[in-house]
């Protein structure tokens, strides 16, 4: 059985590493030729919106996933008129390319979020701002990841300088949650409708970007981010693994947006799940029973951005797990992560501490 791939980054890397102890075989297409999951199957090197690469990704393949959603939804579209097995659906796409879309989407399935409006016009920057509180963050409604294409406005001395960054994007403004926490869900849904949901994740951010993921089983919030989750799997038909990154705000949970993908929040479920995210995506889109999503220890991932580790600094902390991506090291790029997994608490805490002086050592270096 061989599986295509659009993207040949570390996501997809991640996929063919889980797909090989099931006898699965690799296509990928991917522009770069670097591409670091390039070297774990065929490469096919073009561009996304290369038809005739996608159709001959599409020959190749039994069924087709991508390990990222600023794909041209119309690529997968066109795909899925020559192969129906084209997981997730590109509705998912659709949805999740367009910040403003995704928000109303919630809110039909009563999923709560910010309030949030369209700002297409300095007008409308002006007047969905009157007369309401600071901070709100402005951001581009297409292509914004890692904290990309948004400007924080804490006063109304903000609003020009704001504007003129964004001005050529359609935009939609945000009122700023003060949240406690940032979690994310991640689950699993199959061709054949059953789902699976991975114990929440607690999520910190370094810069925009995300620096540590940790798991929380049996936090008090799993039962609504389940529910939450559930609504979206169920709405879109949607097959593979998900994301829905969520604000705790006193308990209470409010969407802040959904990958239709394996996510960087879920890594810790290589060696910190009984069956990987990975794993499960390639089960969930080849119609196998899923497996089980418990976890199996305290877990945690720390990411390595825009710097590279040394193998034996890491291999020094108990319990920790490295995963290299095969990167060459820029700034703002995420080039490896290090999952801890223990038995006990306190050694957790003692490799974490230590794994986290490390990522902030190769950072400033
Ligand atoms: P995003 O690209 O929407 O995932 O935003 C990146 C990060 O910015 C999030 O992980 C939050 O830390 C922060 N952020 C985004 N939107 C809001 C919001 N409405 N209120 C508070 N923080 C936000």
């Amino acid at each position: 059985m061989k599986i295509g791939i659009l993207g040949a980054g570390q996501l997809a890397r991640m996929i063919a590493l889980a797909g090989y102890p099931l006898g699965l075989e690799f296509v990928f297409l991917d522009p770069s030729p670097e591409a670091c999951a390039g070297k774990l199957g065929e490469h096919l090197v073009g561009a996304y919106d290369d038809l005739s690469m996608l159709a001959k990704l599409a020959a190749k393949s039994d069924v087709i996933t991508y390990e990222f959603e600023n794909v041209p939804a119309h690529a997968t579209e066109f795909i899925e008129r020559r192969t129906n097995n084209v997981y997730p659906p590109s509705n998912a796409l659709n949805v999740s390319q367009d910040r403003l879309n995704e928000k109303n989407y919630f809110h039909d399935l009563g999923i709560p979020t910010s309030d949030y409006w369209t700002v297409d016009t300095f007008r409308d920057l002006k007047l969905a701002v009157f007369g309401k509180n600071y901070p709100f963050i402005l951001k581009t409604r297409s292509f914004g990841y890692d904290g990309k294409g948004q400007v924080f406005l804490n006063s109304e001395a903000d609003l020009a300088s704001a504007w003129e960054s964004l001005k050529d994007y359609a935009c939609i403004l945000e009122a700023f949650v003060p949240f406690q926490r940032e979690v994310s869900i991640i689950a699993a849904r199959s061709v054949s409708g059953e789902v699976k949901y991975y114990p929440l994740s607690e999520n910190l951010h370094k810069g925009g970007i995300l620096r540590v993921a940790e798991c929380r089983e049996n936090d008090h919030l799993q039962a609504q981010a389940e529910d939450y989750v559930s609504r979206l799997l169920e709405s879109l038909n949607y097959v593979g693994i998900i994301a829905l990154e969520l604000f705790d705000v006193d308990g209470k949970l409010l969407a802040n947006e959904f990958a239709p993908r394996v996510h960087n929040s879920g890594h810790w479920t290589i060696e910190g799940a009984e069956t990987s995210q990975f794993e499960n995506h390639l089960r969930a889109i080849l119609d196998l029973p899923l497996g089980s999503t418990a976890a199996v220890g305290n877990a945690a991932m720390v990411n390595f951005i825009g710097g590279l580790p040394e193998t034996a600094d890491v291999l020094a902390i108990d319990n920790a797990h490295l995963h290299l991506y095969g990167k060459s090291p820029r700034k703002g790029r995420k080039v490896a992560h290090v999952t801890v997994r223990t038995e006990s608490k306190e050694q957790f805490e003692e490799s974490i501490s230590n794994l986290k002086k490390l990522a902030d050592q190769v950072d400033e270096s």
